[in-house]
């Protein structure tokens, strides 16, 4: 991994000298390369002051500001203006993640951010078609019910999708009508302060959306616990999941939505095409080098098919490149930070002591950075750490089954929901373990179809929140039915 450089030199000097410097006023912290583990930049620390203040000024461009008042087409305008915006920046914000959270240039440029840019562009388009229903009450009464923007909300964000997580749950919020604060991970605060700069030059009215960065327990926890948020939308672990709901319930019982962990299965029947199955799988865990919250980390194999899927994943684990985000042959970038490499490495050592085979991988790549190679544990029980905890790097354990019901059986077997891939040619059994399956998201013969339109979010312990689609647009509208007398109606 030596020789590392940022390709855009003028991102270096320009963006990250100047315009990131103005936010060394106060207190600050480090954000790190993790090519390099050196420092890229200084960020303001936000802290429970910061808050105050940015909750203040979110509160008073709701309750004064023009942003619920207006149009929702008017609403919608302006978002199509940011999104114009995201798509003319998109080299330097794909750069950005890169830089920050290890992904892939290549991808940011071609799918992240020209997918937020669409996001925005998709909650435009609905910005102007919010209404609720008529209410065919009774003979005496009439009503109707009115779907308002629930007020300021709070988005607490995690660091392996910086882009699509600070827009999975602003574009919902602007099209509604709310105002916000955004809080990104820390690992990971560069972009969304670009984001917040092209909100003003987009015409996003002051005080609509604040971005704090910041650390999670200041912070992030001084926004779950405010009085005057109505409502905190959270994506991360589960542990932390857990403290924002009790934050919510000693605070002002705000509406709380939860976008947690996963340990998803991917399950491949005997009539599987078993080279297509095992591209499949290998996408499944090392997209995004593992960190994903849908990342299919439980691969299971019908015994039909299982010696020879083993050593065609074993080949084409082989060919997978990991190197530099902004080279294009890469196919993996490092880990987000030092802690999420040392805690990959150290569930890797787990495995091994546990008993498990590796059957590829399992070290670190290079002297400097935080470069894993991909990673295939066999002999993997359902016990096992490595196949029960969410480890969020590329680290797959594959495991055998003999029938559909012991295949549905061990899917099931996490206390997780997330999302579940199958991969079969058969219909019936397509439809039958789909149904089977408690998660949020099935796909069949494929993995990662995410579409805006198609919501996604969690069963069990991944939490109850939905990203993406009208779904999450109703997450920030509250139902007001409104009645009134009628007299001498003609008819019911
Ligand atoms: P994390 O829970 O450590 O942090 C997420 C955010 O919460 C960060 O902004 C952090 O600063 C903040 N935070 C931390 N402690 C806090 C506290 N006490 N109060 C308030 N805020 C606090 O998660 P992470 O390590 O950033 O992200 C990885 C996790 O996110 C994984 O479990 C992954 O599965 C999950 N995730 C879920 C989805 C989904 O849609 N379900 C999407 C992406 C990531």
């Amino acid at each position: 991994m030596e020789n590392l450089s940022i390709p855009f030199q003028g991102l270096k000097r320009n963006l990250l000298k100047s315009f990131f410097d103005v936010y060394k006023w106060g207190k600050t912290f480090e954000t790190i390369d993790p090519r390099t583990g050196g420092v890229i930049a200084r960020v303001a620390e936000g802290d429970k002051e910061d808050v105050d203040l940015a909750v203040r000024a979110a509160r008073q461009a709701f309750d004064d500001g023009p942003w619920p008042r207006m149009s929702g087409a008017a609403r919608g305008r302006i978002m199509i203006k940011y999104a114009d915006l995201i798509d003319e920046h998109k080299e330097e914000l794909a750069a950005l993640d890169a830089i920050d959270a290890g992904k892939l240039f290549s991808q940011g440029k071609a799918l992240d951010i020209p997918g937020v840019a669409n996001l925005l562009r998709y909650y435009a388009g609905a910005a102007d078609k919010i209404h609720g229903e008529v209410l065919k009450m009774s003979r005496e009464l009439q009503g109707y019910t009115l779907r308002e923007p629930i007020g300021v909300a709070g988005h607490i964000i995690p660091w392996n999708f910086p882009s699509s997580m600070f827009f999975m749950m602003s574009a919902p919020a602007l099209a509604a009508g709310c105002t916000m604060i955004v809080k990104p991970a820390e690992q990971t605060p560069l972009s969304a302060l670009f984001y917040a700069d092209l909100a003003y030059k987009a015409g996003v009215p002051a005080g609509v959306l604040n971005v704090i960065t910041g650390y999670g327990p200041t912070a992030g926890a001084a926004i779950a616990s405010h009085m005057d948020v109505d409502k905190v939308c959270f994506t991360g672990s589960t542990e932390v999941g857990r403290k924002i709901m009790q934050a919510a319930a000693t605070s002002n019982l705000k509406q709380v939505s939860l976008e947690l962990g996963g340990k998803s299965p991917l399950l491949i029947f005997d009539d599987a095409d078993v080279d297509k199955a095992a591209d499949l799988a290998l996408l499944g865990i090392l997209y995004n080098k593992g960190e994903i919250c849908v990342a299919s980390s439980r691969v299971f194999v019908q015994e039909g098919i299982y010696d020879e899927f083993v050593k065609k994943l074993k080949e084409k684990a082989k060919d997978w490149v990991v190197g530099d985000p902004f080279d294009p042959r890469s196919r993996q970038g490092p880990q987000v930070d030092k802690q999420q490499f040392d805690k990959i490495l150290s569930y890797i050592e787990h495995g091994k002591r546990e008993g498990a085979t590796l059957l590829t991988g399992g070290k670190p790549i290079g002297k400097t950075g935080y470069f894993i190679e991909p990673t295939v544990f066999t002999d993997v029980k359902e016990d096992m750490m490595i196949a029960t905890d969410e480890i969020f790097g590329p680290v797959m354990s594959l495991m055998k089954f003999k029938t559909i019901e012991e295949a549905i059986k061990k899917a099931n077997n996490t206390k997780y929901g997330l999302a579940a891939g199958i991969v079969t040619k058969n219909l019936d059994v397509a439809n039958t373990v789909s149904r089977s399956i408690r998660a949020g998201t099935i796909w069949i013969n494929c993995y990662f179809g995410f579409d805006r339109d198609c919501s996604y979010g969690g069963y069990k312990m991944s939490g109850f929140g939905r990203h993406l689609g009208l779904e999450a647009l109703h997450k920030f509208l509250q139902v007001k039915s409104v009645v009134t007398p009628i007299y001498n109606s003609p008819w019911l």
